[in-house]
């Protein structure tokens, strides 16, 4: 580990600090199923992206249930 060359004062750290606070999720809504939904990626709900279904969310839902078959 490096070691510190000069000792920082609040200051200078609170000014480091300023960039680091989270944000808020953003969220909006599926234009199919009116499910809040991560913007950029295909709804988890009804796997519609741009008016278009992608994903088949039942197919993956039976496949995901197969793969936890023999677990547990
Ligand atoms: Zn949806």
């Amino acid at each position: 580990m490096g070691v510190p060359r000069a000792h920082s004062t609040r200051g200078q750290k609170g000014r480091r600090r300023s960039h680091l606070a989270m944000k808020p999720m953003v969220f909006s809504k599926c234009s199919h199923c009116g499910k809040p939904q991560m913007p950029h990626l295909a709804c988890k709900f009804c796997g519609y992206y741009g008016g278009k279904e992608v994903v088949n969310v039942l197919a993956r839902e039976l496949k995901r249930k197969e793969k936890h078959h023999g677990k547990k």
